[in-house]
């Protein structure tokens, strides 16, 4: 059975990582001026990720895997996974 991807991600490893960030408490929060949606860090208090379908997620963890709970917690919140 192929695997089905999401940008990049497995869909089992997004999901698993979206289970984590509400687990966490991490929230997505949206801009009103500009639309663009932001994701707390759990680990650093007050540090917020830059979070977009198109560009995935400026955190570290995406930049080396291609996926983290900030972005996957976007999925979930867009009910794509
Ligand atoms: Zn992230």
């Amino acid at each position: 059975m192929a695997m089905q991807m999401i940008y990049g991600t497995r869909r089992q490893d997004a999901e698993r990582l979206a289970q984590q960030a509400r687990q966490d408490g991490t929230k997505l929060k949206r801009d009103r001026l500009t639309g663009q949606y932001f994701a707390t860090s759990s680990s650093q208090p007050g540090k917020l990720y830059r979070v977009s379908m198109a560009s995935g997620c400026e955190c570290k963890g995406f930049a080396h895997y291609h996926r983290c709970r900030h972005y996957s917690a976007l999925l979930a919140h867009f009910g794509i996974i």
